[in-house]
């Protein structure tokens, strides 16, 4: 027998929570079109080796949480976990070098196998954008203020911290790579297996450890900023006068890294403390090194993330979209259902919201549509017909007015203005 539950760590987006990805969907594409991005869909599966070689073999995604399958073709195929691969894929294999800078926005779902829990699913969904061919510090001042607009829109900005980092130029950064292996190299028997694994090819990673035994050998391990050159301290200086001209509140979390060696400079994330242990709503910075890596030519790109579940935790009902109150057109008696089919088409082209009432007494079908929180029912039976009129009950007020065909969508549309 076929098993009747969604896989574990899935989830079916109806009902509020429908509401809630429509509002944040909405919001999203207005906000980000506002900064002049484009919309941009990649496909849900990659090859294996474009997010491997991407995210590198050292990462949580690439090593324990990729749904990798062999397609019937024998070509390994990877669902995405994550959008920046997919974009860099598509802005190299669409020539788009030619059109840089790019602006980019997505939305949709990604595929991780990770421990199901409150705010950690298997199939979730991420909003997206990224600016690619941009070098100078202005794409990283946008692309955090597009976030931070964003959350605002959304109501929950109040709730949230924008972290932010500089991991560097290469230089810094590499220095600052010796100086954590010479350091964790000390304490090698005390790390945690994942974080020894890190210590030879990502040892930055190892900031990010949350196991508590690396957690307490970290406290007292180097600072990035001791590495900074100058080259890093202007750009970051730069990002930091910029958030403060456009007023965008932030703190210096100098643990905050992103491990892959493509990474440089801006380091960000949006974190809430309502949502409990999962609290990163947005999460980005910038990897001018990775077109490079995939291949490509050299291109500077900055962007980030959000969690849509997440992020849908935290909206407040009265900041939900209003999906629009229906009518109910409702026949009495079988004569009468080709007319209401009739005037229910007339109305849905004319703009308005209406659903058809099928059967049962009239007792119900009123019940049913306050349930719908419908603003009128139109009842028509044999007597309306003749006198080509219906029958508009208002469910709020309660009262009923005769209503001729001809005049009906005028009505209903002054009515619901
Ligand atoms: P975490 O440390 O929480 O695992 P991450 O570094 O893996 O986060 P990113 O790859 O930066 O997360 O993804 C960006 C955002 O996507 C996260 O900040 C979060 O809001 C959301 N996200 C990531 N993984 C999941 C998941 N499994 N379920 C729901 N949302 C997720
Ligand atoms: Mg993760």
């Amino acid at each position: 027998m076929a098993r009747l539950q969604p896989v574990r760590g899935t989830h079916d987006v109806l009902g509020d929570k429908a509401i809630r990805f429509r509002t944040i969907y909405e919001k999203f594409k207005s906000v980000a079109e506002r900064y002049s991005h484009q919309e941009i869909d990649t496909p849900i599966f990659e090859f294996t080796e474009t997010f491997k070689r991407t995210l590198g073999d050292t990462s949580d995604v690439v090593t324990k949480e990729m749904y990798t399958f062999e397609d019937r073709g024998g070509e390994q195929v990877t669902l995405r976990p994550e959008y920046t691969a997919g974009i860099a894929r598509a802005f190299m294999s669409n020539g788009l070098q030619q059109s840089a800078p790019c602006k980019f926005y997505s939305f949709g779902p990604m595929f991780r196998y990770e421990r199901p829990q409150k705010g950690r699913m298997r199939q979730f969904h991420q909003m997206d954008v990224e600016i690619l061919g941009v070098p100078e510090p202005q794409a990283d001042i946008e692309v955090i203020a597009l976030g931070s607009d964003l959350l605002d829109e959304l109501g929950i900005g109040k709730h949230i911290t924008l972290e932010l980092n500089s991991l560097g130029d290469p230089e810094s950064r590499s220095l600052y790579r010796d100086a954590l292996v010479s350091y964790f190299t000390g304490f090698k028997s005390a790390l945690s297996e994942d974080s020894l694994q890190r210590l030879d090819k990502n040892p930055l990673r190892i900031l990010d450890s949350k196991d508590e035994g690396d957690r307490a050998l970290i406290e007292n391990a180097p600072r990035i900023f001791e590495f900074y050159n100058d080259a890093t301290r202007n750009f970051f200086n730069a990002v930091k006068g910029g958030l403060e001209a456009l007023s965008i509140k932030y703190v210096i979390n100098d643990r905050l890294v992103r491990g892959l060696d493509y990474y440089c400079h801006t380091a960000f994330e949006f974190t809430t403390d309502q949502l409990g242990a999962q609290g990163t709503v947005m999460a980005g910075g910038r990897y001018d090194g990775l077109m490079e890596m995939m291949g490509g030519p050299p291109t500077a790109g900055i962007g980030w993330a959000a969690g849509m579940e997440r992020i849908a935790e935290l909206i407040s009902a009265d900041q939900l979209i209003n999906p629009g109150r229906p009518v109910v057109v409702t026949p009495v008696g079988d004569s009468a259902q080709t007319v209401a089919m009739k005037i229910a088409h007339d109305l849905r082209r004319d703009g308005i919201i209406v659903d058809m009432s099928y059967r049962g007494n009239v007792a119900k079908r009123m019940k049913r549509a306050n349930k719908q929180n419908a603003t009128f029912a139109i009842l028509i039976g044999d007597d309306e017909i003749a006198r080509s009129v219906v029958m508009v009950k208002n469910l709020d007020l309660g009262s009923q007015e005769e209503v001729s065909f001809s005049n009906l969508c005028q009505y209903i549309r002054n009515a619901q203005k």
